[in-house]
């Protein structure tokens, strides 16, 4: 059977409880939430009718910070899936070195169902439902799938309508209204020093490197974006609608044109259509899942010709997949080190908002930059020092800063 989300996190987590032989009790409160809420939340609809739907917070670990992580709007949110992301925040925080714990929440529901208004009214019932368990100094909600800056605004306003003037309770706000430059391409931003940093450990160079990416969002094309400007070649594209590649290289400006018309990079006239299979097959250097969990399974796997993964998404390979690609040496550069350039950024925003400040964009590339580099370096140690995987390193860096935290702090 496969496992679960959360049972997938736990089995990378117990990986490197292995590694470092923790003893049980640490076991236990490293893979057990602090807190767990689900509250039900039931709006008029603009037809009068009342819709009522589930969300969710869930609280991982608060040893380093305040607890951190998105919420997510999605007819597929489930307390298990929430639960695993909240803990993968946990060890991405503490991998990236910020002064934060990790939290994950949604609410189930498909927002392309919804008007502007109801879901406006269903933000504002759901920050009134957490609102005496999130805060600036206790829990710090941020975007993720289907929840942008403009959802960001609205728990914004709504918690400081109840708890005073408190821009530092959200992060991903848009730039004019207390937010970050820099906050939008950070992810991919962060994928590319993270693979920059892995090429260059083998003494390898971005240029003329191929890349393949699925999932064309925010962390996809922005990588695209960056990648293409460093010299090195997007070969191959896809999103949900399918996709495009052509083996010298696609002009990334020219599709990005194409998506902005099309909503989709299917159809470009640069390339040959492709599709999501075909693209985890397709001969390139790495690979970069950027869409969604779980695409990396034993049996797709085994078609990867590429010599690296870099997760952009979060968990996207399965335990068998990931099993599978270090069987065949496919170096998989795990999504906490690859996509942690968010948080770090988000980190930047909330330091602003709390010091009534703010910074220009190259002031917060440079410190992201800072940031992915150690971050590389601390797991890359780890991985020499232990012979293990990336993952594995990135989460015994991890689980050391954590602990060391829990223990700095007591536990009675
Ligand atoms: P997004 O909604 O902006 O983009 C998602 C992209 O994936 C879209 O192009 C969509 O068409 C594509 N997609 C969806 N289903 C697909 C499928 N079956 N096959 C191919 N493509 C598909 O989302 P995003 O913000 O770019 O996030 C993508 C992933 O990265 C998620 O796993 C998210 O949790 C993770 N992530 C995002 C951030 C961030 O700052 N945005 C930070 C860390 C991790």
């Amino acid at each position: 059977m496969t496992a679960t989300a959360d049972q997938t996190t736990n089995h990378f987590v117990e990986q490197w409880l292995s590694a470092l032989r923790l003893d049980e009790r640490y076991r236990t409160l490293l893979l057990t939430p602090t807190r767990e809420v689900r509250v039900e939340l039931t709006i008029t609809k603009d037809d009068g009718s009342l819709g009522t739907f589930i969300g969710y917070r869930v609280q991982h670990d608060d040893s380093r910070g305040p607890f951190k992580g998105g919420l997510r709007y999605h007819p597929s949110v489930e307390i298990d899936e929430v639960r695993s992301l909240a803990s993968l925040m946990t060890w991405k925080t503490a991998v990236v070195n910020v002064p934060f714990g990790g939290a994950k929440g949604g609410i189930q529901v498909d927002p392309a169902q919804l008007t502007p208004r109801e879901l406006q009214r269903l933000t504002r019932r759901f920050v009134d439902a957490i609102g005496s368990v999130i805060g600036p100094h206790v829990d710090i909600p941020a975007p993720d799938v289907n929840t942008n800056a403009q959802v960001m605004s609205w728990i914004f306003d709504q918690y400081s309508k109840r708890f005073g003037f408190s821009p530092a309770v959200v992060t991903g706000k848009p730039v004019h209204l207390h937010g970050s430059l820099g906050r939008d391409a950070a992810t991919g931003r962060g994928c590319l020093f993270a693979v920059r940093q892995v090429l260059a450990a083998e003494g390898k160079k971005l240029e003329g490197t191929r890349f393949a990416i699925q999932g064309f969002g925010n962390v996809g094309s922005w990588l695209a974006r960056l990648l293409a400007e460093r010299g090195a070649k997007v070969v191959a594209v896809t999103d949900t609608h399918g996709g495009v590649a052509h083996g010298d290289g696609l002009d990334v400006a020219r599709l990005m044109a194409h998506r902005a018309e099309a909503r989709t990079v299917a159809g470009f006239a640069g390339g040959q259509p492709i599709d999501n299979d075909a693209l985890i097959a397709v001969d390139c250097d790495v690979l970069a899942p950027c869409a969604l969990g779980h695409v990396l399974t034993a049996d797709t796997a085994r078609h990867v010709k590429a010599k690296y993964v870099l997760e952009g998404a979060n968990g996207p390979c399965t335990i068998e997949g990931d099993e599978e690609l270090a069987r065949r040496g496919v170096v998989c550069i795990p999504d906490i080190l690859a996509n942690a350039g968010g948080v770090t950024v988000s980190y930047f925003e909330w330091t602003q908002n709390i010091q009534q400040h703010s910074w220009g964009e190259d002031e917060v590339n440079e410190k992201l930059e800072r940031a992915i580099v150690h971050a590389h370096a601390a797991v890359e140690q780890a991985r020499r020092e232990l012979r293990c995987t990336m993952r594995t390193a990135a989460f015994v860096v991890a689980i050391r800063r954590v602990q060391r935290a829990t223990d700095a702090r007591g536990l009675d």
